[in-house]
């Protein structure tokens, strides 16, 4: 552990490699101390390691005299040389395009092309839909993955791009990927934050927000549920986490928003970096939490399968208010994972060559899990007659409801449940009907 004066005299000669040459990363002990100081005082906390317990932040030059004058227990160290630029040969949004556009031209009968929206300066955001007779909407159960709300977060359209790759290239080959893609719709974009993205190569290696008005939004604290309520993002222009003026102020939040409304995702993953954690709803330190078991059990399955820790962001972090992930399982009942791939070993911008292949070789079973959960306990079908609206659910035998389901516009309904016996009633304005049944794989029921 240096003292922060020398630190701060060896920083000098290092500074001007990086683009983002100003600030600095300090790693702390992770304390609950730490956390409500991080909190506290805005920083931008960058990545947390629960293998090794320590928490990293990314400091200001005034943040760093702030914390070196201050009488405090609170310890730190500054992890490495500075680490701050990007690889060259990670994506860029003209490369996503491409990719984009190339995969389509290469496997025409499974995939499709939609611009979910445009970006603040316009850029096109590109959604590929991965699944067989894919210009044809089959009321198939659907999977959305997206990547890089966050500019920085340059491994995560790594793991986007090699999930496209994986999933065309081995169709009609491989057993799996044959049968996920026949029999769902699975929706990937592979970049988000475009505009981000081309500032964080251009100007500033740790940019984070899209580029509003030169100080940006991020599009992470910008969505309606829970927006600016529980201290978890900042209405600062300046911090890393400003929420903007209003929820969805942002073009790109909604874009992602009408999407989620159009496709209604059964599962979503938003890929980030860095801490190897998958966190799920809320992100608020509760007044409540998901109902559904299933979705704290499959967070926890798929830290098993990566050897991520799982939980809330709360539990993991702190409050964090905003996020995708809460606005897509309160309004469209998504049941969605944020996972924040790599470690403070590799940071923002781990070599490419040492990490890409790695990383997301070691994410697949992530996006994996999902795929084959769709094929595991549920209750999943269409009622074709619009009589019935919600799929009130109960353990067999208990009169609490420990889940109401709304069924889709378009009647399809698929509810994903622990292995059980349970008590089912789909209700209608004028109509309801009961049904025990056991819940050990795909269940359908045409009430
Ligand atoms: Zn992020």
């Amino acid at each position: 552990m240096k003292t922060w004066r020398s630190a701060f005299a060896s920083l000098m000669f290092i500074a001007g490699s990086a683009l983002a040459a100003d600030s600095q990363l300090v790693r702390f002990d992770l304390t609950d101390d730490v956390k409500s100081y991080l909190r506290q005082n805005e920083l931008d906390v960058t990545g947390i390691n629960y293998k090794t317990m320590e928490i990293e932040a990314l400091l200001t030059p005034s943040e760093l005299a702030e914390l070196g004058a201050r009488k405090t227990t609170i310890k730190f160290s500054f992890p490495r040389s500075l680490v701050l630029a990007p690889d060259g040969r990670y994506q860029t949004p003209d490369k996503i395009e491409d990719f984009v556009r190339a995969t389509h031209a290469r496997f025409p009968d499974i995939t499709e092309i939609r611009v979910i929206g445009k970006t603040l300066e316009g850029r096109e955001i590109l959604a590929l839909k991965i699944s067989d007779n894919a210009a044809t909407d089959e009321l198939e159960p659907v999977v959305l993955v997206n990547a890089m709300h966050h500019a920085r977060e340059v491994m995560t359209p790594e793991i986007t791009t090699d999930m496209i790759e994986y999933l065309t290239t081995r169709y009609g080959q491989d057993t799996d990927v044959t049968r996920w893609v026949n029999n769902a719709e699975i929706w990937v974009i592979p970049m988000f934050n475009l505009d981000g993205n081309q500032k964080m190569w251009l100007e500033d290696s740790m940019w984070r927000k899209n580029t509003r008005g030169g100080f940006g939004v991020d599009l992470n604290r910008n969505y309606p549920t829970g927006w600016n309520s529980c201290n978890g993002s900042s209405g600062r222009q300046s911090a890393q986490d400003y929420r903007g003026t209003a929820p969805a102020s942002e073009p790109e939040t909604a874009a992602m928003m009408s999407f989620v409304a159009a496709i209604k995702p059964v599962f979503n993953i938003s890929y980030h970096s860095y801490s190897e954690i998958v966190i799920y709803p809320f992100g608020c330190r509760p007044r409540r939490t998901p109902a559904e078991e299933a979705v704290e059990a499959i967070g926890a399955e798929i830290g098993k399968k990566l050897d991520y820790k799982p939980g809330t962001a709360w539990e993991l972090l702190y409050n964090a208010d905003g996020g995708d992930i809460d606005w897509m399982y309160t309004e469209h009942q998504v049941i969605p994972y944020v996972i924040e791939v790599n470690s403070t070993r590799d940071g923002f911008h781990p070599d490419y060559a040492k990490m890409r292949d790695k990383t997301v070789v070691r994410n697949r079973a992530g996006w994996m899990h999902l795929l084959t959960r769709l094929e595991g306990p549920s209750l999943q079908g269409a009622v074709t007659d619009g009589a019935f609206q919600t799929i009130k659910v109960s353990k067999a035998g208990e009169s609490r409801v420990s889940q109401t389901y709304r069924i889709n516009s378009d009647g399809t309904y698929y509810v994903i449940l622990p292995s059980g016996v349970y008590d089912v009633t789909f209700e209608g304005k004028n109509t309801r009907r009961f049904e025990r049944v056991t819940v050990d794989g795909v269940k359908t029921l045409r009430p």
